[in-house]
């Protein structure tokens, strides 16, 4: 008797979720009630944990759960943190200087945050240096607010020409981010994503032809407003304090 109430403790104990295992659940919950909704598959979205305000222990606790893509806005700070965790894949997602592009081309699996043709140079040339390719998003201000980086939707085009013509640049899509202010509006964020979607869509028949243009990823959506991202056609969720906090 005794002993059969001291296991059921004990397998109860180990059922003991931690707040982070708790968070991941509710956004897999989310990610899969969005995408159900308009009719996509959930794993179209992938989920990059943006590890920029966390540490060594909470990033090894995120790989055990199953999270292998993580984001990073500063390149040293992505530099340090591959070097603890090679085996992971690492996304650059911050304000580009092209000064500093140098410790992330051919170490970022993906750099989100492309919106010059000088970041786009600077890259190619490291690359091909590298022996790399290196895959890009351009990062489009859609919402037009005036404190937001990213290209203008009307230079969107522009840009694709260059890189079309860089063998050292594969891009894979258009990133953004809703405006700060009004992003748990989720109307607003939505009208945003709308607007990454409609660009991105009439962008495709355009470069249909470039061999290092796809334009299958959208990198939109972060904690506060990745369901409505999601029902816009995201494929990247950027997420960083729903997950940690
Ligand atoms: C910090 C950051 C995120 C994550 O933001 P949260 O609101 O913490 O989810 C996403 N994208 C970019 C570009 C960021 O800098």
């Amino acid at each position: 008797m005794l002993t059969t109430l001291f296991r059921i403790f004990l397998s109860e104990d180990t059922e003991i979720v931690t707040p982070i295992e708790k968070n991941y659940h509710d956004i897999q919950l989310t990610i899969d009630t969005a995408a159900a909704s308009v009719g996509r598959d959930p794993r179209e979205v992938l989920l990059v944990a943006v590890s920029k305000t966390v540490g060594v222990a909470v990033i090894e606790e995120a790989t055990r759960l199953g999270i292998h893509d993580f984001g990073e806005n500063r390149t040293k700070v992505l530099l340090e943190k591959q070097q603890g965790f090679p085996n992971e894949r690492w996304h650059f997602i911050g304000h580009i200087q092209t000064n500093k592009l140098k410790e992330v081309v051919g170490r970022a699996i993906l750099i989100h945050s492309v919106a010059s043709k000088h970041a786009l140079e600077v890259i190619n040339t490291l690359a091909l240096a590298r022996g790399v390719c290196q895959s890009v998003l351009i990062e489009a201000n859609v919402s037009g607010e005036a404190s937001k980086d990213g290209a203008t939707p009307a230079e969107v085009p522009g840009l694709l020409e260059y890189a079309s013509t860089r063998a050292g640049i594969e891009v894979k899509g258009l990133m953004t981010m809703a405006p700060m202010l009004l992003s748990h509006h989720d109307d607003t964020a939505r009208s945003t994503f709308a607007a990454l979607r409609e660009l991105r869509d009439n962008l495709v028949p355009v470069f249909s032809g470039s061999d290092n243009i796809s334009l299958n990823e959208l990198s939109m959506g972060m904690s506060d407003d990745f369901g409505a991202a999601i029902l816009e056609g995201a494929t990247i969720i950027r997420i960083g304090r729903r997950l940690w906090s």
